[in-house]
């Protein structure tokens, strides 16, 4: 008994139960590493601390930033799961990690923009800030090398990146993920700007294979706004040098209602009400 009670305090349950599930690394990306899960078809995604932007030039690591995106992430997916959008995540696994559906990544970025910011700015001179005449789905083609470039429908075709259908269905997903975040984000007090999807293919028991979205959507991958003051709560906090990452995240967590406002864990009472 005093055995086992002190195998226990060495590995306590949370320990050994939550980190037993891991298998091989499958590979390691610039924010997440990916794993086998405990049974075919899953994977474990461990979500680090390493901040990265233009493409891998500029690097550090922030601590708490994986830990933040871990749980907004889960957040946000498990919202939009019970709006009916079909989405990879299983469940989180401890502070970093979450069980996913293994699934074929399409090679594209899909990115939803409401107000123009960052690179459509830039490439069509649209002052940062103004509301575009509606949400504008784009398509960036997955290739580090070339920088993601941004590719039209005629190329995911031409190439074979992704079928009509499912182009039809990245569509789809993601406007409607784009209304159910804006709303989400909106009642408290945050504005979205802009994010970036990635989807996947499930290939079903029945043969039939559907999109799913996959990846991740955090801070990390948003352009998120106070709506009163327009602070930036997102990643342009580190790719333009402003300090403050992990208390913005932070603050966005305590918004949707994740953690409480010392950053404790507020066990998911759902996203508290910003009167306007
Ligand atoms: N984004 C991302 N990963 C990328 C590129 C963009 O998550 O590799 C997100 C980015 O955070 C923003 C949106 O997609 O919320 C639009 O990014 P944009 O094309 O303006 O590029 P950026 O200015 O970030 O280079």
């Amino acid at each position: 008994m005093r055995r086992m009670q002190a195998a226990l305090r060495r590995f306590p349950p949370e320990h050994g139960i939550r980190n037993m599930v891991k298998g091989r690394r499958l590979y390691e990306g610039k924010a997440k590493i990916l794993y086998e899960g405990p049974e075919p078809g899953t994977l474990v995604v461990h979500f680090k601390d390493d901040a990265t932007a233009f493409n891998g030039e500029k690097f550090e690591v922030i601590e708490g930033k994986g830990v933040l995106n871990n749980r907004i992430s889960e957040f946000i997916f498990r919202r939009l799961g019970e709006m009916g959008i079909p989405t990879h995540f299983i469940k989180r696994l401890n502070m970093r990690e979450q069980l996913v559906k293994r699934v074929e990544i399409i090679p594209l970025e899909v990115i939803v923009r409401n107000i123009a910011a960052g690179s459509i700015s830039k490439r069509l001179g649209i002052e940062e800030g103004k509301r575009l005449p509606r949400a504008i789905v784009e398509f960036c083609y997955k290739n580090d090398d070339l920088g993601d470039p941004l590719v039209a429908e005629e190329h995911i075709n031409a190439f074979g990146w992704a079928s009509p259908q499912e182009v039809d269905d990245m569509v789809h997903l993601a406007l409607r993920t784009n209304d159910i975040l804006s709303g989400l984000f909106a009642g408290i007090g945050i504005r979205l700007v802009d994010f970036k999807l990635e989807f996947g293919r499930e290939f079903l028991p029945d043969g039939m294979v559907r999109t799913v979205l996959a990846d991740e959507i955090s801070p990390d991958s948003c352009r998120l706004w106070d709506m009163k003051t327009e602070e930036k709560l997102d990643k342009d906090r580190f790719r333009r040098d402003l300090g403050g990452l992990v208390d913005a995240y932070t603050e966005v967590a305590r918004r949707l209602g994740i953690i409480n406002g010392d950053g404790r864990n507020g066990g998911n009472p759902g996203p508290k009400l910003v009167k306007g």
